[in-house]
């Protein structure tokens, strides 16, 4: 069989692994950590740097393709691999959605909207009439996930303040805008340009972090059709390959902007594990083999519902796995890290029903047993 290659072996990497293992692949994985959650399913672990020269040449001649499971991933080393074996997605489209500037610009240039947004490459792009922009987000270019590296402002001296603490580098200030909700939707998209879109999930964060999903999201079909179009027309216009997710804000007056994407497989769509007929770490497999992507049908209403660490008790002791187990509609995913720590995601659980309601009311009467 051939062999598929990952950088990264994290939650994402495990199940990505889990999901060519099944599909008939060999596995290997590059993660410096010997306790790495998809050393334990892999093939063969290469525990190395992700920049190390002997492991990336390893991966690069054992591999029939090389995908990432994290958007910091070097982009020059995915450029390097792809000079021996397939790799998606593209070190350039991941280098794209690292940088929030390219990003914006990239999503701006193919057409579709962003909230407006202010570049800070230097004092002097700050220095300038900000109040187009406030109240707004100063957000770092690099590096930012769960909220981190970001800083709300009100004022302009608060702006000038905050891009000073952030030590002056690259920066966007977004102007905050209403949100109704949030959505993503997470599209796949082959070598071949053709391209299957997940259902909507309806995203709620708590402390910046993911906390639940909600499948499909209580949007109007038109609205969803129109974001399901909109990541279509990104993944098109980066002519990117492999499995794509873009978080949308819907506003209160009803419209629709992008707010980011991740070159991946996204955690807003761990629901299509237990709820669709293909799900995405196995779209990843087919995009990376040049088949055709799996059918997206969702299968039954879901909620998915993240385990941080938080949810562990103080003295480390579990927390009541067996309520969940005899759920008889839910299904837990326990991600094998060792160590709980708050904020750190260890699992998530889905609940299935027949309607998003009862999904929805089921999956928090659970978490609250935990
Ligand atoms: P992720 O972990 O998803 O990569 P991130 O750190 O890249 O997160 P964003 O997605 O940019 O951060 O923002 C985090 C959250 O902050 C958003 O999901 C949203 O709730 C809120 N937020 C971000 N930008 C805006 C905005 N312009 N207006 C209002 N709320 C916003
Ligand atoms: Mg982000
Ligand atoms: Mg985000």
């Amino acid at each position: 069989p051939a062999r598929l290659g990952i950088l990264g072996g994290g939650q994402l990497g495990c199940m990505f692994t889990v999901a060519a293992k099944t599909m008939g692949y060999r596995v290997t994985v590059l993660d410096p950590d010997p306790a790495a959650p998809a050393a334990r399913f892999a093939d063969t672990h290469l525990c190395a740097p992700y920049n190390d020269p002997v492991a990336l040449a390893e991966l690069g001649a054992s591999c029939a393709a090389v995908t990432t499971e994290f958007e910091n991933v070097n982009a020059d080393a995915m450029r390097e691999l792809a000079r021996h074996t397939r790799v998606c997605p593209s070190g350039d489209a991941v280098a794209v959605a690292q940088n929030r500037i390219e990003e914006k610009a990239w999503i701006n240039r193919a057409g579709l909207p962003t909230a407006p947004y202010l570049v800070v490459d230097t004092l002097a792009d700050i220095n300038v009439d900000l109040s187009a922009w406030l109240p707004g987000i100063l957000k770092t270019a690099r590096l930012g996930y769960d909220g981190k590296g970001q800083v709300r402002v009100a004022t302009a001296q608060e702006a000038r303040a905050a891009w000073a603490d952030l030590g002056g580098q690259p920066c966007v200030l977004e102007k905050r805008v209403d949100l109704a909700l949030e959505i993503s939707a997470i599209v796949t998209r082959t070598s071949a340009a053709q391209t299957a879109v997940f259902p909507l999930a309806e995203n709620r964060h708590a402390n910046g972090i993911l906390d639940v999903s909600i499948v499909p999201a209580r949007v109007e079909a038109t609205l969803a059709a129109a974001a399901q179009d909109m990541a279509r027309r990104l993944a098109d216009a980066l002519d990117y390959v492999g499995v794509l997710a873009v978080e949308f804000f819907v506003l209160e007056d009803g419209s629709l902007v992008i707010n980011e994407m991740a070159p991946r497989p996204h955690n807003s769509g761990h629901f299509t594990l237990d709820a669709c007929l293909t799900d995405q770490f196995q779209q990843q497999v087919r995009a990376m083999c040049g088949l055709l992507p799996g059918r997206t049908d969702l299968l039954s209403p879901a909620v998915m519902v993240n385990l941080l660490g938080d949810v562990w008790r103080d003295d480390g002791g579990e927390p009541r796995w067996d309520v969940l187990m005899e759920a008889p509609n839910a299904h837990l995913h326990l991600y094998g890290k060792a160590q709980a720590r708050p904020g750190r995601k260890m699992g998530h659980f889905t609940v299935l029903a027949s309607s998003v309601d009862d999904a929805l009311e089921q999956a928090m009467a659970l978490k609250e047993t935990l």
